[in-house]
């Protein structure tokens, strides 16, 4: 059977010049990069040049880049230890209602410590205004937390505007750029941000490393305590490997991300006018002129997201609901929600993340699948009567 993936925001596979050049690091220069010998030093030599390589990408200093285990642990780095580093400026953090549970989950935890969140709710194309921004601040106010590109509807949020009105309340910003990395050209200067998190696997690098920006002179507490790795901001042995691959992942993406985007771009217009015109009673989900190329939401009316999604992956086709992390319990997505969508249309919204390998080709195939499925459901749910 044919076997279409159009789950990216979950996770991508290895790129090949990826692979190529993280194999060195597995095999032959396997040394601690710690170690003072020639092992440890060759070791040394080729994380210090991953880091060099991304810092010219990020148009950043080379000092100002912290690798770690992937975003999750970026996000936890980020807010946590901002927010223990100033608690003598304030125990207030602002965040948004669409990001992901590693920044959610972070200040949630930081609320059981007495900290206070404020969680900030996106208007119906899914964007903070730098208006609502200003208005949460408060005197206590110490960190700001915003995604720059969502996961599950793919929208964009204006970095720049809102990193600049926390900075002139002197607040510190945070961004989850996990989903924009090789998406959105950038680098940190043009975004303004202190602190942010990218992860190597949502770009074609590997599973298991990222890194987190931290701008020079910014105040965070170590979470990891050991050796003096990473400017003692990270104890444990360096992923050698694993920056090397996150770096040419990088590169890869800065390379190729203007043919990719057009690319990307033609295919899910085409996608979505495709379902426009096949499939009745559908929402798509967000602001479409502001989101990653690679993705769309799509809810249909009367029918589980879940049963879509069994459905499709019987015929090949692999996308998802709600978001990875929640899938096994049948909740609507909490990014969908913030949107104001409800929470019974909600419950039928699908993620379709496409990447490098998705073919103009398979979009008849995948939207006669569509088409006959949902036709399939909704003629079994009780919810559905047709218009
Ligand atoms: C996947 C993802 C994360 C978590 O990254 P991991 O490397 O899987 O820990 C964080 N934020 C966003 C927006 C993501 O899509």
């Amino acid at each position: 059977m044919k076997r279409i993936y159009l789950d990216h925001n979950a996770t991508t596979p290895v790129h090949p010049e990826v692979f190529e050049a993280m194999k060195p690091y597995f095999l032959d220069i396997y040394g601690n990069a710690s170690s003072v010998h020639e092992f440890g030093r060759k070791a040394r030599v080729a994380l210090e040049q991953a880091r060099e390589s991304i810092a010219k990408l990020f148009n950043c200093s080379p000092e100002e880049i912290v690798f770690t285990s992937g975003g999750t642990e970026s996000d936890n780095m980020a807010i946590k230890g901002a927010a223990f580093a100033n608690k003598s400026n304030g125990n207030h953090i602002i965040t948004s209602a669409i990001e992901h549970h590693a920044v959610l989950e972070s200040c949630h935890s930081l609320e059981q410590r007495g900290y206070e969140v404020t969680v900030l709710t996106p208007d119906a194309k899914g964007l903070i205004s730098p208006d609502q921004l200003r208005q949460a601040i408060k005197p206590e106010t110490i960190l700001v937390s915003i995604m720059h590109a969502n996961n599950e509807i793919g929208i964009i949020q204006d970095i720049p505007e809102l990193a600049g009105v926390a900075h002139d309340l002197g607040v510190l910003f945070h961004t989850d750029a996990v989903q924009s990395a090789g998406k959105i050209p950038y680098t940190i200067d043009q975004l303004g941000v202190d602190l942010l998190a990218v992860s190597g696997h949502k770009i074609y690098g590997p599973k298991g490393v990222g890194l987190l920006y931290i701008k020079k002179k910014t105040n965070i507490r170590t979470l990891s305590h050991g050796g003096s790795h990473e400017f003692k901001r990270r104890a444990g042995t360096e992923n050698v490997a694993g920056a090397v691959g996150l770096a040419k992942a990088l590169e890869i993406g800065w390379r190729d991300m203007e043919s990719e985007t057009t690319r990307l771009n033609r295919l899910t217009s085409a996608f979505v006018n495709g379902v426009k015109n096949r499939i009745d009673d559908i929402t798509i989900i967000g602001d479409q002129e502001n989101r990653v190329p690679n993705t769309v939401n799509i809810a249909f009316e009367a029918i589980e997201g879940e049963s879509i999604v069994l459905s499709l992956d019987m015929k090949g086709i692999a996308v998802s609901s709600g978001s990875a992390c929640s899938s096994g319990a049948v909740e609507p997505s909490h990014v969908v929600l913030a949107l104001g969508i409800p929470g019974a249309l909600a419950q039928g919204s699908i993620r379709f993340s496409f990447g490098r390998h998705s073919d103009e080709a398979d979009l008849d195939y995948i939207l006669d699948v569509l088409e006959k499925e949902v036709a399939r459901l909704r003629s079994i749910s009780p919810l559905y009567s047709a218009k």
